[in-house]
């Protein structure tokens, strides 16, 4: 059957490009076994979806390398009643392992046809504790805050001031940056008034294009 096909491959996916390159969080592993990545890829794409790599999704972007995903998600230290911010839902994908680890996700994408595309999806696989809604989150999403954990999955040319403003204390704000050809993983950890941040490894990602990003036309 298909749907077995899918399982096993997903299996894999964790096993050898998840577990192997040492990501422990239990939680993570299972939520990344869970999802159904195939759903969150164009039609035409379904048999790459559990590829090693990002993958195209329209409008110029992607939905994330699995590993980056997990790796991410395993940075946040979500806890089962957290509250997360996302910025850059793209396909939705990284939002329903989201889903999976926290109490409420909200969600925010600059293109509306994304958005709409995600939350049909998300909707499709019964997921009920999230919104998404479209603009610029490089403001982040004010009326929801504080939140537990943020997570920026685009390429930020520096940390923009509002995610720090709506970290929750003792959150944490996951988000790459630096220039167009490679970024730094950054994890900013609120304490009190301190933010205390630190360095996780390179990563590459579509640029961050917002009032506290880039801006257009200057973008990577
Ligand atoms: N998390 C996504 C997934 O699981 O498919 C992948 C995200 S993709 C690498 C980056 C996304 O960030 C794109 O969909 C892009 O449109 C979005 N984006 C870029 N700048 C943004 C901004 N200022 N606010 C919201 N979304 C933004």
């Amino acid at each position: 059957m298909e749907e077995d096909r899918y399982i096993g491959l997903r299996h894999n996916m964790v096993k050898h490009q998840i577990a192997a390159r040492g990501i422990k969080d239990p939680r993570v592993l299972e939520a990344m076994s869970r999802v159904p990545r195939h759903i969150f890829v164009p039609a035409g794409l379904s048999d790459r979806a559990y590829d090693d790599s990002p993958l195209p999704i329209g409008e110029g972007q992607t939905i994330s390398q699995p590993y980056m995903v997990a790796w991410m998600s395993a940075l946040l230290e979500i806890g089962g009643n957290d509250r997360v911010l996302e910025v850059g839902t793209g396909s939705g994908y990284q939002a329903a392992v989201l889903c999976e680890l926290a109490a409420e996700v909200i969600s925010i994408e600059k293109y509306p046809d994304l958005a709409r595309e995600a939350e049909g999806r998300l909707r499709s696989l019964a997921y009920r504790n999230f919104k998404i809604y479209v603009g610029d989150g490089t403001l982040g999403w004010p009326e929801k805050a504080p939140y537990d954990g943020i997570i920026v999955t685009a390429g930020a040319p520096s940390v923009p001031q509002p995610l720090l403003e709506q970290l929750a204390e003792g959150g944490r704000l996951v988000i790459p940056v630096g220039p167009s050809g490679m970024q730094m993983l950054n994890v900013i950890r609120r304490k009190g008034s301190e933010y205390l941040a630190s360095e996780e490894g390179t990563c590459v990602f579509v640029p961050l294009v917002g009032k506290f990003g880039w801006r257009r036309g200057r973008a990577f």
